[in-house]
């Protein structure tokens, strides 16, 4: 049996190690108890507060037991087109308890989650950090079952999936579902090539090189990242750090997954030429919770480079010292977000800063950081070694190179595509079989949902700018069942700081609801509109700056569905049902059949 005296102590006395250190009481007990945050918080200099305060944050840890074993199934809007629902049913009958509960016997947990990364393969679910995929009631049974009679997850996994997902440090049901093998990161590559050629450059040629080829920033925003090196190094400081955003979690999205599974290596040079480049010597990959099971293969690939020279002291011969650590998360959207994920690698709640200062001027540990994205990483490598003009031959005059896309959804051929940017939606949905589509998501739940006449938009950073995220939703498909998924999902995710985002989006969406319901009316169909955009341009990060985007997008792209639920010629149409709604108050106080009478003495 775990102990907490031979858990906590094997930590470093380092307050950056506190999710490392939960993480593990997590594994051990299924919960953070109190006395465990009485001794993390010894252990580590911090309050009991703080401790609670970063336990509290993320969706994998708990105060509660949540079970010796515990299911999370991913709830994405992919996954419930794909038969989440009946694969739930199962889990619930054979464990005896409902999603959010533990069973009475203590064995198992039932939690929904957010998109775990699977989106080609759902339904899917972490069962005690084990990820399983193409769920079927009958397998949902099998799992719980296994796990009652002392098979742990880890020995139920099969069939493996491709690549290195067999590999024995991986050994995962995931499917790579490569589709389309584009020249920039699936191009022939010599390992170590980027490193070897960069050091042999001034830093600032690199920075030049990275600037001439127009690469952007791949996880949506797309900001110039020569130009964010280029900040980076200018800062005087003598440290600086390289931070890999790992944490891609945007529902929809699953291309770094397949990046990290097999492009380790490329992304690796990637954050080396970038720490040269800065003048960093230490870079820090962040990844997500959903991808712990990759943490050893990518240990592996790391400890590779250092035999090689390719990290460590004098690498490449030449007087630069860099070297990589992982971080994990725990399970929070907003760790995506810079400022927020650079929080959570200090080991706090990963709540966004107030900027400026930009994470290039104060980042990690107030150091100045350059924080990108795992594909724009592993294309810098690439540019490094085939030159700017080779890169910018690609694509459209703004958006140069390629993009990794996971499309995902009603489609024959889910998987990453690698593309030029400048596809249309059209000649995608041909690539990916999804012919008949009634909209396309493009960009998750915070980009646009695309109708049938916007199929000929471009993919790219001047028309629809994209993180990766493809959904594609076919012909039977209700829109509205998707804006309330990915309504639920921002509300959910949102981490409470600021109004707009905490209250607004609730708002919102009751206003959605009340529509969808045919009690709205046009003064509610333009509160849509007024309160999303007030909500997009008072919040504070980017959460909560998108966030409305599900219903203003659809307003837009689908206005006859919304036109045709309201009352029109009506003022007011009230939300709720008062008579029902005293009935609930009634029964909760136990005052039925007198109290309607009672309630307006
Ligand atoms: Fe948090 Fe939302 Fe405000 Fe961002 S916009 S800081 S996620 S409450």
């Amino acid at each position: 049996m775990a102990q907490l005296k031979d858990i906590v102590p094997k930590h470093p006395k380092d307050p950056a190690a506190l999710l490392d250190v939960v993480r593990d009481v997590q594994a051990a007990f299924g919960h953070v108890s109190e006395a465990a945050i009485g001794r993390i918080a010894e252990h580590l200099g911090l309050s009991e507060a703080e401790v609670r305060g970063a336990v509290t944050f993320y969706h994998f840890f708990s105060l509660a037991p949540r079970g010796a074993s515990t299911v999370y199934l991913n709830d994405s809007i992919t996954s419930r087109m794909k038969g989440r629902t009946a694969v739930a049913r199962a889990f619930e009958e054979e464990a005896g308890c409902r999603f959010g509960e533990v069973s009475a016997d203590g064995a198992i947990g039932l939690f929904p989650t957010s998109c775990i990364g699977m989106n080609d393969q759902e339904p899917s679910a972490i069962v005690d950090g084990v990820v399983f995929t193409s769920l079927t009631p009958d397998r949902a049974r099998a799992i719980v079952r296994g796990l009652r009679s002392g098979t742990p997850a880890r020995e139920q996994v099969g069939p493996l999936g491709d690549g290195a997902n067999q590999s024995d440090l991986v050994r995962a049901m995931v499917v790579n579902n490569i589709r389309e093998r584009g020249p920039v990161l699936f191009g022939a590559h010599e390992r170590g090539a980027a490193v070897r050629k960069a050091v042999a450059m001034a830093p600032d040629q690199v920075i030049e090189e990275i600037k001439k080829a127009g690469l952007l920033g791949r996880g949506g925003a797309g900001f110039p990242t020569g130009l964010k090196w280029e900040f980076c190094r200018r800062e005087k400081s003598p440290r600086r750090f390289v931070v890999c955003n790992g944490d891609e979690g945007e529902p929809g999205t699953f291309k770094d997954r397949v990046i990290l599974t097999e492009l380790a290596p490329l992304l690796f040079e990637g954050m080396t030429v970038a720490g040269y480049a800065i003048g960093a010597e230490r870079g820090i990959l962040y990844l997500r919770s959903e991808y712990a099971y990759l943490r050893d293969h990518l240990e592996s690939v790391l400890a590779g480079f250092r035999q090689d020279g390719l990290l460590g002291r004098h690498i490449a011969g030449k007087d630069f010292d860099f070297d990589i650590v992982i971080k994990s998360g725990a399970g929070a959207y907003i760790c995506g977000e810079e400022s927020a994920l650079l929080e959570s690698a200090e080991g706090k709640r990963g709540e966004p800063r107030d900027r400026p200062p930009f994470p290039v001027q104060k980042g990690y540990l107030d150091e100045p950081t350059t924080v990108n994205n795992v594909e724009t990483l592993a294309a810098a490598a690439r540019i490094i070694v085939e030159g700017a003009a080779w890169f910018k031959a690609m694509g459209t005059p703004q958006s140069a190179g390629t993009k990794l896309l996971s499309v995902s959804g009603d489609c024959e051929r889910p998987g990453v595509y690698e593309v030029a940017y400048g596809l249309t939606v059209a000649d995608l949905l041909e690539k990916a079989g999804g012919a008949g589509a009634k909209a396309v998501q493009v960009g998750g739940p915070s980009g646009t949902c695309v109708p049938p006449a916007g199929f000929g938009r471009r993919i790219c950073f001047s028309d629809l700018a994209t993180g990766g995220s493809i959904i594609v939703f076919g012909p039977d498909r209700d829109i509205f069942e998707i804006v309330e998924n990915f309504m639920d999902f921002f509300v959910e995710e949102s981490c409470g700081w600021c109004v707009p985002c905490r209250a607004g989006n609730v708002l919102l969406k009751k206003t959605f609801e009340k529509i969808v319901k045919g009690k709205g009316t046009e003064a509610d169909l333009r509160d849509l509109e007024t309160w999303g955009q007030m909500i997009k341009c008072t919040s504070r990060c980017g959460l909560g700056q998108t966030s409305p985007n599900p219903i203003l997008t659809t307003l837009k792209g689908f206005p006859e569905l919304y036109e045709a639920r309201i009352r029109k010629g009506e003022a007011f149409v009230p939300a709720i049902d008062l008579e029902a709604a005293i009935r609930v108050g009634c029964a909760a106080a136990n005052r039925q059949p007198e109290c309607k009478e009672s309630l307006y003495d």
